[in-house]
């Protein structure tokens, strides 16, 4: 398959004219050329942090506060997926799936409710719609053998490092959230060594250093936090200090655009188009050990194909800046996954 058009080369997402050629999946070359196409092509995306269990409960709960909507067991997420049967959970986050895949997405971390049932209900969702997903299970140390990691709600809710260990020795990934409300489950979480934290909208200067030195990725989702209400994360520095991802969070809150998420970040952050770029490609991919993200030879040939000549983005000025901060699914022309 030859894909042409301005293509976004590299970690640096250099735009070049020229060509993608993908073959049995994986990239094999990218050539400069002069095409005549007024395509755009990127990797397509990895989204850092979803919980698309709640498919279910879009836009359920308005005006509840972070508690009431998500905390276990009574928050309302989990009283709606209680009260749903499995086909209609599986059917919803279905529907989820077909539309990160729509709006260009590769792959997604998912923190998995539901123990194992969970897990397999996930996989059974995602089935042939060929954006693959990350599962990290939760509750308990068979969610985590079933999936790819494990999950953890957070150093406030208990102490993790029985599944922590349990979760190395299996050689799986295992993430956390952290830093959400306040900054007192910082330390706690980064004590377990975990592979990535989720949020960080309130690390100390102490936080940072740690992250620094123990160079402990975060997948950062400030549209979910500003409509919980905790605040945002500093993506600059953290951005600084560490690989930063970007992720949707609850569907339940966001819609599972990457689109949306880059184009909040980069407004909201003082960061470049092209570190929000990496953001919501790379370093998920990074974190998760995929080997999609980034257009480059021997790469797995993921991607993204817009359309640069839509009423939307005609006579942009920069593309990466265009694809950042304005595109969106109305300019996809091609997800090839
Ligand atoms: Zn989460």
């Amino acid at each position: 398959m030859i894909v042409e058009g301005t293509v976004l080369r590299g970690p640096d997402f250099e735009p070049i004219e020229g060509r993608v050629v993908v073959e049995d999946g994986e990239i094999v070359s990218v050539e400069q050329a002069s095409v005549d196409s007024s395509r755009i092509v990127l990797p397509a995306f990895v989204n850092a942090h979803t919980h698309i269990g709640d498919s279910i409960a879009k836009e359920a709960g308005g005006g509840l506060s972070l508690d009431e909507l998500v905390a276990p067991p009574d928050g309302l997420k989990h009283r709606l997926l209680r009260a749903a049967s499995r086909e209609e959970k599986v059917e919803a986050m279905r529907r989820s799936i077909q539309f990160m895949r729509t709006t260009g997405t590769a792959s997604f971390l998912e923190f998995r409710e539901g123990g194992v049932e969970g897990v397999y209900a996930l996989r059974e969702a995602a089935e042939g719609i060929g954006v693959d997903p990350v599962i990290l299970g939760r509750e308990t140390v068979e969610a985590m053998e079933a999936a790819d990691g494990f999950g953890a709600s957070g150093a406030r809710d208990g102490d993790f490092s029985r599944e922590r260990n349990a979760t190395a020795s299996e050689d799986k990934l295992f993430g956390i959230h952290a830093g959400e409300r306040d900054a007192s489950d910082i330390n706690p979480a980064l004590d377990l060594d975990p592979d990535f934290l989720v949020h960080m909208v309130h690390p100390e200067p102490l936080h940072l250093d740690r992250l620094e030195d123990s160079a402990v990725p975060v997948a950062v989702c400030p549209r979910s936090n500003l409509v919980t209400g905790v605040g945002v994360p500093p993506i600059a520095e953290l951005a600084d200090r560490t690989t930063v991802a970007l992720g949707t969070d609850n569907v339940m809150l966001n819609s599972p655009s990457m689109f949306r998420e880059m184009e909040f970040a980069a407004k909201l952050a003082d960061v470049s188009a092209r570190e929000v770029l990496r953001m919501a490609t790379l370093n998920g991919a990074r974190i998760a050990d995929l080997d999609c993200g980034v257009i480059e030879e021997g790469r797995a040939g993921k991607l993204l194909v817009l359309d640069g000549d839509t009423d939307n983005l005609a006579g942009a000025q920069d593309v990466v800046r265009a694809v950042v901060r304005r595109a969106g699914v109305g300019d996809v022309a091609d997800v090839i996954l």
